[in-house]
């Protein structure tokens, strides 16, 4: 037996390890930037699609227009299990005033590549491309398919119209999260509160005018404006601003005070986050604003959406709705990030406030939405609850099923580390696809720039987790098909 044994090991130690192309990652990702793929680009997202058809045949792989999605393929023997990569090639939308390096430039400096989708997930997208270019000379079991949607952050419409016609691959990573490897995704909540009229209110000499903040729900607001008027006569703004001034902003947020005629413009700048995984790592602008201005808006539905606001960010997770004590052990509590006040266009362009939470389990969506226009309600009966979205639910995966352990067994493999699943507040493509489960590329330690302003993602991270997922596709591609694998 012996002779045999060490042949087996001989045989083992020549066996060719896959050469991913590292450097081709930096390159590769900053011609993903130049397309501005957000909602509405029609030209970027078709450009960019003929730009990864181009690609993926220069890299030796398969390459199918398929609609919303793009197919891009490793093909496995004849009948093989189809192993799928999942990743997204639109992006967040973007505030340019608020970056210092222009987001769609596509920049690298000092081992640091700057541009929105870096990391969420044009990042992912590239790795993807260069990991299957690695394993195609080894032998596979398995066919390897990538799919690339292109509205997974706004209308998430893609997946749903991909599988309408097409078979969803056997099972599939979806690289827009983190590492090692996600075991719960939390609900994504949206809600909208309105004031129930427009009326100026009475009370003080000035009116508001105008108030804007925010860009998207899943984006803590890093600026937030509101502006008053005075009522009639010469403006008198200086006690006002006084006693505004004499009010600190919550840390890490800054007021600007500006007069323009017989308006008072008051901005306030914050820092832009992702809201579902990196919630902490931002500065609210509204809530800090709205805290600066309690007490001195006049009389009115819109003063107690201000209010509201500054009482539902009292803390990120949902204290102040009532929502500390639902939430099961494990799951980190819930996520809330108070969003957005601005004309909405999910409502018919009225003005709303949009509060954008991230809910474990046990809640179900209408749970969550009971409980939540009840504190509006409670809070004032001149703010009218509304609805955004309600209909997600958690999900939720067997920590020791099979697919779970073989993922994490690879990434220790390539990295030497050996950390715990994680829960994650962002939502991904696992909810949309079956047998499907989350799977880097973000790594433990630092935090997420996906949707910050300045997103970036260094060059070193990009390689390393290329080397995981390489390692990842060698084991499960290369491997007999996995049984039950969402099973322990
Ligand atoms: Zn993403």
């Amino acid at each position: 037996m012996r002779p045999a044994l060490l042949l087996l090991a001989a045989a083992c130690a020549s066996a060719p390890r896959p050469q991913p192309e590292r450097s081709r990652l930096g390159p590769l990702l900053l011609e993903a930037i130049r397309f501005p793929t957000v909602e509405g680009n029609e030209q970027a997202r078709l450009d960019q699609q003929q730009w990864l058809l181009r690609t993926a045949q220069s890299l030796g792989l398969t390459a199918r227009d398929a609609g919303p999605v793009t197919e891009i393929e490793l093909p496995g023997p004849a009948g093989a299990p189809v192993l799928g990569l999942v990743v997204h090639g639109d992006v967040q939308p973007v505030d340019e005033k608020q970056w210092t390096v222009p987001p769609f430039a596509g920049i690298e400096r000092d081992g640091v590549v700057y541009g929105r989708g870096a990391a969420d997930d044009k990042g992912p997208l590239v790795q993807a491309l260069l990991a299957m270019h690695a394993i195609r000379d080894l032998p596979r079991r398995h066919t390897v398919r990538l799919l690339v949607g292109s509205d997974e952050e706004s209308g998430s419409t893609d997946m749903k119209t991909y599988l309408a016609s097409h078979e969803p691959p056997t099972y599939s990573l979806v690289l827009d999260s983190a590492f090692p490897v996600v075991v719960g995704e939390k609900a994504w909540d949206g809600l909208a509160v309105l004031p129930a009229d427009m009326a100026p209110g009475a009370g003080k000499p000035w009116i508001i005018e105008e108030i804007d903040a925010g860009l998207a729900p899943s984006i803590v607001p890093d600026r937030a404006r509101l502006t008053l008027r005075w009522r009639e006569g010469a403006p008198a703004w200086e006690d006002l601003e006084q006693r505004i001034r004499a009010r600190s902003p919550a840390p890490g947020t800054r007021l600007e005070i500006a007069r323009r005629g017989p308006l008072l413009d008051l901005v306030v700048q914050g820092r832009a986050a992702h809201a579902g995984v990196n919630v902490e790592g931002g500065r609210n602008a509204l809530v800090s604003l709205a805290r600066l201005v309690a007490g001195e808006l006049p009389d009115c539905a819109m003063a107690d959406l201000v209010a509201f606001a500054a009482h539902a960010g009292g803390d990120l997770k949902g204290a102040a709705l009532g929502l500390d004590g639902v939430a099961e052990p494990g799951w980190d509590g819930w996520t809330v990030n108070v969003a957005t006040l601005k004309k909405e266009p999910r409502l018919g362009d009225k003005l709303a406030l949009v509060i954008n939470l991230r809910r474990p389990p046990p809640l179900t969506g209408p749970q969550s939405r009971e409980q939540l226009y009840a504190e509006v309600r409670k809070f004032s009966p001149r703010l009218v609850p509304g609805e955004i979205y309600f209909r997600d639910e958690p999900l939720v995966f067997d920590s020791s099923a099979k697919i779970v352990r073989r993922l994490m067994d690879a990434y220790a493999r390539a990295t030497g580390e050996r950390p715990s699943p994680v829960v994650s507040g962002g939502g991904t493509y696992a909810k949309r696809i079956p047998n499907a489960i989350a799977f880097g590329m973000w790594f433990p330690g630092k935090p997420y720039p996906g949707h910050d302003s300045d997103e970036k993602i260094e060059v070193a991270d990009l390689q390393r987790g290329l080397d995981v997922l390489v390692e990842t596709l060698r084991d499960l591609a290369g491997g007999p098909p996995l049984q039950d694998p969402f099973r322990p």
